[in-house]
C-alpha cells in the first residue's frame, strides 16, 4: 500500500458460430466491448465500416487527454511558485513524455483557512505554467485522510477538534487516528486522522474541494476513500453511520462480526454503498463549479480482500475516472522478487482494472523497483490498456530513473492510438464476482499475492501464507482459473458482475464463472441468454447458485435443474440452445494454483478447444499475449515472463510463434514489432498455415507486433 506522502525531491478459426449480424449489433450496442474472433473476419469484410466505430460505446465520448494519458508526478513544493524551478520540472516532465502532471502539494495536510487560501494561489499559479506548456494537471488530494504535522504536540490537531468526526472500529473500541509511523507516509510526531464520509466532516471537506475546483485545475485526484485502513478496523460504527444504516435499510446495525449474520452481510454491502455515496457527492460538487473538471478516484482494493476490508469497490464508483494503485507484492522491491504466478496474478488485476472501468478510460500505478522489473510491470498495465503512472516503490511522485521514464513514455507516445483506442480480441471473458468474494472471503484478508515467503528478509513484504489465495474461498478460484487462462496463452478480459450487460456477454464465445456460490436469478437469466445465443459458460466450484443476495440458503441451486447429478470430479457439460453449461463441481481454479497439473487444466483447455479457442503461440512457454483490433490493423502485446522470479535474474529475451486465427487468403500488407528499447520498429516474417498467421519472434522483456491487413 502506498497512500502517500512524504513529498519526494522532483523529480477460433476461430469461433464457428456465425456472427453476421456483427456491424447491426455495434449499431444497437452501446457497451459491447469486444470483437470475438468469428467478428475480426466481419472486421475483414468491411474493415472501412469498422474504423472509428467505438465498440466500448462511450469511450469516444472521453477527451483525449485522458485516453491517451501518461501520467507524470510531481511534487509542487513551497508556499508560492517559482516559475524558474517550475519550468526546469515542466521541462523534465515533457523531454520524458508525460503529458499529465499529478500535482501533489501540502494537500495532505491539515491546513487552517488562511493555510489553504495560500495553496489555493500556489495551485492556480501552477495550472498557468502547465497549461502554457500545454499539459494537463489533476492534483492530489486525500479523501477521508487528513495529516496534522506536529500533531502530538498540538492542541489544535485535526483529531482533537473534531472527536467525533472520526471513523470508529466495529468493534467501538478505537477511533481513526493514530501518532507517528504505524505507515510509511506519517512522520513520528505527526497525527493521522481517518474522518467519516457520514460526518459533519462531508461537508467540510465539499467546501474544500469546491474551492479547488475553481483554480483552473483538468482534473482533482482524490485518493484514499476508504475505511480502517490501519486503525479503526472495519469500521464505521460511528454514531452518524449506525443512524444512516438503520435508516437505509431498516435494519439494526450488526453486533456481530460474522459473515452468516444477515445484518452483517447488510452491513458490508452497505459500506461499499455509503463510500460511493460519498464520493458521488463530491463529484456533484466538483462539476456544480466547473462541468470541464473530472474527478479521479484512486482506489487501493483492487480485485482482493483490501477491497472487502476498506469498503471501496472500484467497479462501483462508476460515475468517476479511476486510478488503480496497483501493489506489488513487496513494498521494498515491487515485483522483482515475485513468481511467476505472482506476475501472472499482477498481469490479471490489471485486466480487472480496465474491466472495472467498461467504458471509460483507466490509469493505474506501476510500481517498479529497477528498470528491468518495472518495464514487465509498465507493459502488462499497457497491455491490458490502463493508463501508466510511473513510480518508483512505494511513494509517489518517484521515479525508477529518468532515462527509463523517458524510454517507456515515448514508445507508448508512438504506439498511443493503437494501445488506447484499439478494442479487444480476447474470446474469453472471465465474470469476477465482487460480492463472492465479500460473501466468501470477507472473514479474511489478502487474496493478491500467491508466493508466502518474505524473502530476503523483506519487511514489506506484502503476502502470507493466509493470506494466499491458495488459502481463499472465492479469490482463490478467480485467480487460478485466470492465471490457468493467461498462462496458456488464452487472450481473456476480465469483467465484474455488476458491470456486464447482455450485449457485451454475446462478443464472447466463452464465458468463465469462477466460484460463484451468491448467486442473483436474473443474473443468471443474464448469462443464460448469452448460452442460449451459442456461448460456452464454464461453471466452477461445489455449491454454485446456492445462495441467495441477501445471504439465504436456497433449497436446491439455482443451476440444479441444469447440473442433474453431477459429482464433485467429474466435470460435465449440458446443451443449452445454441450453446452448453459446462459444470465442474470442485474449486478448479483453487486447484489449479496449488498444483498446476494437467488433471486440472486438460478439461478446461478442451472445452475451449472444441469452441475453436486455442492458445495463440505455438508452444506455451511463460509468455502473455493480449490481441486488440485498432483500424485496419491487429496489435498484439506480448509480454515475456521466462526470466522473473528474483531479483537478481537478468532478463533474457524468448523465441517464440504466435499462431494468429487468421482468414484463408486475407491479404497482409506488413508485420512490425517495436520494443520500448529500440529506434525504431523491425519488420517480421510471417506465414500462413491452417487459417493461422504463423509469426516467429524473439521477444525482449516485451514488444508490441502490429499487422496491417487489407
Ligand atoms: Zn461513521
Amino acid at each position: 500500500m502506498a497512500i502517500k506522502k512524504e513529498v519526494a525531491a522532483t523529480a477460433h478459426c476461430v469461433h464457428l458460430r456465425s456472427r453476421r449480424n456483427f456491424l447491426k449489433q455495434i449499431a444497437a450496442t452501446s457497451l459491447a466491448a469486444n470483437i470475438p474472433l468469428t467478428q475480426i473476419r466481419d472486421a475483414f469484410a468491411s474493415p472501412v465500416k469498422l474504423s472509428g466505430v467505438e465498440l466500448r460505446g462511450s469511450v469516444s465520448r472521453h477527451p483525449n487527454w485522458i485516453r491517451e494519458a501518461r501520467i507524470y508526478g510531481l511534487s509542487v513544493s513551497g508556499l508560492k511558485v517559482d516559475p524558474i524551478a517550475l519550468g526546469r520540472d515542466i521541462n523534465s516532465v515533457i523531454e520524458q513524455a508525460g503529458n499529465v502532471i499529478e500535482a501533489d502539494s501540502r494537500l495532505s495536510d491539515y491546513l487552517s483557512d488562511e493555510e489553504f487560501g495560500v495553496e489555493l494561489e500556489l495551485i492556480t499559479d501552477a495550472v498557468k505554467l502547465f497549461h502554457k506548456r500545454g499539459l494537463k494537471v489533476v492534483w492530489y488530494i486525500p479523501a477521508l485522510e487528513v495529516i496534522t504535522p506536529n500533531g502530538r504536540l498540538r492542541e489544535d490537531s485535526f483529531a482533537r477538534q473534531h472527536p467525533d468526526w472520526l471513523q470508529l472500529s466495529f468493534d467501538r473500541k478505537r477511533r481513526g487516528v493514530f501518532y507517528g509511523q504505524r505507515v510509511f507516509w506519517v512522520k513520528p510526531d505527526d497525527e493521522s486522522a481517518w474522518m467519516c464520509p457520514n460526518s459533519p466532516y462531508e461537508d467540510w471537506y465539499i467546501d474544500r474541494l469546491r474551492k479547488i475546483a475553481d483554480t483552473g485545475i483538468d482534473g482533482i485526484w482524490i485518493d484514499v476513500p476508504l475505511f480502517g485502513l490501519v486503525v479503526a478496523s472495519w469500521g464505521c460504527a460511528c454514531h452518524f453511520c449506525r443512524e444512516k444504516f438503520a435508516l437505509q435499510t431498516g435494519l439494526d446495525f450488526p453486533d456481530r462480526f460474522d459473515v452468516s449474520d444477515k445484518r452483517f452481510w447488510r452491513f458490508v454491502r452497505w459500506r461499499h454503498q455509503t463510500l460511493k455515496e460519498f464520493m458521488d457527492s463530491c463529484r456533484e460538487a466538483i462539476l456544480g463549479i466547473n462541468p470541464q473538471i473530472v474527478s479521479i478516484a484512486e482506489v487501493v482494493g483492487l480485485d482482493h480482500l483490501g477491497a472487502t476490508e476498506w469498503g471501496t469497490e472500484g467497479s462501483n464508483l462508476s460515475n468517476h475516472y479511476i486510478v488503480w494503485e496497483q501493489d506489488g507484492i513487496s513494498e521494498t522491491t515491487a515485483m522483482a522478487n515475485g513468481s511467476y504466478d505472482d506476475w501472472i496474478a499482477q498481469y490479471s488485476s490489471y485486466k480487472y482494472c480496465r474491466g472495472a472501468t467498461l467504458d471509460k478510460p483507466s490509469w493505474a500505478f506501476t510500481y517498479g523497483f529497477n528498470e528491468a522489473d518495472a518495464q514487465l510491470v509498465m507493459a502488462a498495465a499497457v497491455a491490458a490498456q490502463n493508463n501508466p503512472y510511473e513510480i518508483r516503490v512505494p511513494k509517489m511522485t518517484t521515479t525508477v530513473g529518468m532515462e527509463y521514464r523517458s524510454m517507456m513514455y515515448n514508445w507508448i507516445a508512438q504506439h498511443s492510438k493503437q494501445i488506447f483506442l484499439s478494442r479487444s480480441l480476447a474470446q474469453v471473458a472471465v465474470i469476477y464476482s465482487e460480492r463472492n468474494r465479500d460473501f466468501l472471503d470477507a472473514m479474511y484478508n489478502g487474496g493478491m499475492v500467491i508466493s508466502p515467503f518474505k524473502k530476503f528478509r523483506d519487511r514489506r513484504w506484502l503476502g502470507t501464507r493466509e493470506k494466499s489465495p491458495i488459502n481463499l474461498e472465492y479469490l482463490g478460484d478467480y485467480r487460478g482459473l485466470s492465471l490457468l487462462l493467461y498462462q496458456h496463452q488464452i487472450p481473456s478480459d476480465i469483467y465484474p458482475m455488476s458491470r456486464v450487460n447482455k450485449d457485451l456477454l454475446a462478443q464472447y464465445p466463452v464465458l468463465i464463472l469462477p466460484y460463484m456460490a451468491m448467486l442473483d436469478q436474473a443474473e443468471q437469466a443474464m448469462l443464460l441468454v448469452a448460452v442460449r445465443n451459442g456461448a460456452t459458460l464454464i461453471v466452477s466450484g461445489p455449491e454454485p447458485g446456492y445462495w441467495d443476495t441477501d445471504g439465504s440458503r436456497r433449497a436446491t441451486s439455482l443451476w440444479g435443474s441444469f447440473l442433474g447429478d453431477a459429482d464433485e470430479d467429474t466435470p460435465v457439460s449440458r446443451s443449452v440452445g445454441k450453446g452448453r453449461v459446462c459444470f465442474w463441481p470442485k474449486e478448479v481454479g483453487r486447484d489449479y494454483l496449488k498444483t498446476h497439473s494437467a488433471e486440472i487444466t486438460m478439461p478446461v483447455l478442451s472445452w475451449l478447444k472444441q469452441d475453436g479457442v486455442v492458445p495463440w503461440v505455438r508452444k506455451n512457454n511463460n509468455v502473455v499475449v493480449q490481441p486488440y483490433v485498432y483500424e485496419n490493423e491487429i496489435i498484439i502485446h506480448v509480454l515475456n515472463y521466462t526470466w522473473v522470479g528474483a531479483l537478481k535474474n537478468k532478463p533474457r529475451s524468448v523465441a517464440l510463434e504466435l499462431m494468429i486465427p487468421w482468414e484463408r487468403g486475407r491479404g497482409v500488407e506488413h508485420v512490425i514489432q517495436s520494443e520500448p528499447q529500440w529506434d525504431k520498429p523491425r519488420i517480421l516474417t510471417y506465414s500462413e498455415e491452417n487459417q493461422k498467421l504463423v509469426v516467429p519472434l524473439e521477444c525482449g522483456i516485451n514488444s508490441l507486433v502490429r499487422i496491417k491487413f487489407f
